[in-house]
């Protein structure tokens, strides 16, 4: 059976939804296939599961691409005011977490719902449980589903990364950037935790739970967030946001009482001893973690020189980490449709007109907190509008 649309949109996640919404709004005839069997799967386990669905301090710098200037368009002409917009209109309580950080009160839920009620008004179409068989240009777009074919001068791509594979990720939008010959940046997993070598988890991973406030950097970038001890290595935000930095066989610093002065205490004290060291190093880090910091680089005296030694070793530990956790862990999928190929205002191919890719497929990845979102809504508006 043949279904004719104006435009087909592959994937019913965030940028897939929030383009059909608007491509809807101007009256095409808008068909979303979804692998799944229900939409938004991913929003729906976001921000542990109340989904930071935007950042108001969103820039341009909060993304990671081959082309920083790529995003600046799609961005500066859907801004996270457009979204809070919508978040009012459907009356969803929401509050802001830190550093502009917006999460749902009730639950993510909530936006799942916008998105399918303002689809429903814009009449589009969803179509769950679609598994794609091939995909063809002719005249126009041939998408061959389970079920039926679907035909449509448009189609938009916009299944999303390869991260969390059990919640349905496939490498459906890479492929068929690469069968219309589109280049591809390299992949790899990133707001992702990182893994220790063997010394170090010795030394620090039974310490699991406990959590600081660090500054960690690579050469290029810095976080000052706070960073989570592992049973496998570290995590928590700061080290979530470096991962997308970090490189395989480099190091990444972390300074563990950024802009404190730790030893000053001790240089003062009556006493310059294990005591006093204790007490100082207490006083930045938590309990556990600071006498273990202590037992492993304790001073070998207490004269200024080997001080100095400790004061900088606390505010420059080098950690070599031998990998990530993986796409299983991650949030989002760096590299993709490499932006060279895409007109930064609509998303189109430049190659393929009438082809489409939006969202995490996409060579342009946010750091941690609402920003990956705002660029799926912002990309997906993009191409809707240009429909
Ligand atoms: C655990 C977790 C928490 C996160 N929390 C946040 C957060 O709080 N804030 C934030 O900004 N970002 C967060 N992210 C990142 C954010 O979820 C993604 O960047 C965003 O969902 C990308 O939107 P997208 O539409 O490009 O892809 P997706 O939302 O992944 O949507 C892609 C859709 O395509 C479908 N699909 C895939 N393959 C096929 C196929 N072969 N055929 C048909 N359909 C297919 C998928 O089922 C899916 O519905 C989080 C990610 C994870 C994993």
């Amino acid at each position: 059976m043949v279904h004719k649309f104006d435009v087909v949109i592959l994937g019913a996640g965030a940028a897939g939804l929030m383009c059909a919404i608007e491509a809807g709004k101007r009256g095409r005839r808008v068909a979303v296939l979804e692998r799944a069997n229900r939409v938004g799967k991913k929003i729906l386990i976001s921000g542990g599961g109340r989904c930071n669905f935007t950042n108001l301090h969103c820039r341009p710098e909060h993304f990671y691409s081959a082309n920083p200037h790529f995003a600046k368009s799609a961005l500066a002409r859907y801004e996270p005011s457009d979204f809070i917009a919508l978040v009012e209109k459907h009356h969803i309580p929401y509050h802001e977490k830190t550093l502009g950080q917006l999460f749902c009160d009730r639950s993510a839920q909530d936006i799942v719902e916008l998105l399918e009620t303002e689809c429903r008004s814009a009449g589009v179409q969803i179509i769950l449980k679609s598994g794609i068989q091939e995909v063809r240009r002719t005249e126009e777009f041939v998408v061959c589903t389970d079920s039926g074919e679907f035909h449509a001068p448009v189609l938009v791509v916009a299944t999303g990364g390869l991260s969390i594979p059990k919640l349905g990720a496939t490498s459906l939008g890479y492929d068929l950037a690469r069968q219309f010959g589109l280049k591809i940046r390299e992949t790899r997993p990133a707001l992702v935790p990182l893994v220790l070598g063997t010394k170090d988890r010795t030394r620090y991973c039974d310490l699991a739970g406990v959590s600081a406030e660090v500054e960690v950097s690579t050469d290029h970038s810095s976080f000052r967030e706070k960073m989570l001890i592992t049973h496998r290595g570290l995590s928590g935000p700061a080290i979530l946001q470096i991962s997308m930095y970090w490189r395989e066989h480099s190091a990444i610093r972390i300074d563990l009482a950024p802009g404190r002065d730790v030893t000053l205490s001790i240089r003062e004290a009556k006493e310059r001893n294990m005591a006093a060291a204790r007490s100082a190093l207490q006083g930045i880090l938590p309990k556990r973690f600071a006498t273990r910091w202590l037992d492993l680089h304790a001073p070998q005296d207490w004269t200024n020189r080997a001080l100095e030694k400790l004061e900088g070793q606390l505010h420059e530990w080098i950690v070599e980490p031998v990998g990530t956790e993986g796409y299983e862990k991650a949030e989002v999928t760096v590299g993709g449709v490499d932006t060279e190929e895409l007109s930064s205002k609509t998303m189109e191919s430049r190659r393929v007109p009438g082809l489409f890719f939006i969202g995490e497929l996409v060579d342009v990845t946010g750091h941690l907190g609402g920003f990956n979102f705002q660029w799926a809504w912002a990309s997906g508006a993009a191409a809707g509008r240009s429909l």
